[in-house]
């Protein structure tokens, strides 16, 4: 069990991003769920340093995967893991802030099996349109986050 304190520790030190899509907490109507990057049935442990801020799309969609497939080359990668890789390393917003473009082999097989950008989607029926709203409102993309030029 993760316990209060941890989950408050966690949540701030993501500075309430999802840590995979960086969806802003406080404009979901759900509070994020604390995720395993290594998952617990595969022995991870419940230490700050194993876990990650996720939101519910995130978490499920990570499931107890560790690696994904790099579409590119069809290697098997580890995913994006937010305690030992940095985001803007390999992870930038398209200069309208609606698509995540992945950078890296890591990037785009997180991309994928975690389906940042919603995909199997219609924009007016996925994430990106809640980022629509979000960008309008000024709330996003996240200040520190790369961007595409316009
Ligand atoms: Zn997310």
């Amino acid at each position: 069990m993760v316990s209060d304190r941890t989950r408050k520790l966690i949540r701030q030190r993501a500075k309430y991003l999802c840590e995979y899509c960086h969806s802003p907490e406080y404009l979901s109507p759900d509070r994020f769920t604390i995720d395993h990057l290594m998952p617990k049935s595969l022995g991870g442990s419940d230490d700050s340093e194993n876990l990650a801020l996720a939101c519910r799309r995130c978490n499920e969609r990570h499931y107890n995967f560790i690696n994904g497939i790099d579409p590119e080359t069809q290697q098997e990668v580890s995913l994006f893991n937010p305690r030992q890789q940095k985001w803007s390393e390999h992870f930038i917003w398209t200069a309208d802030g609606l698509n995540i473009i992945s950078k890296t082999p890591v990037g785009r097989a997180t991309c994928d099996r975690l389906d940042l950008n919603d995909e199997r989607y219609d924009e007016e029926d996925s994430i990106r349109r809640s980022r629509r709203f979000w960008v309008e409102g000024g709330w996003h993309p996240p200040a520190e986050d790369p961007c595409q030029l316009k």
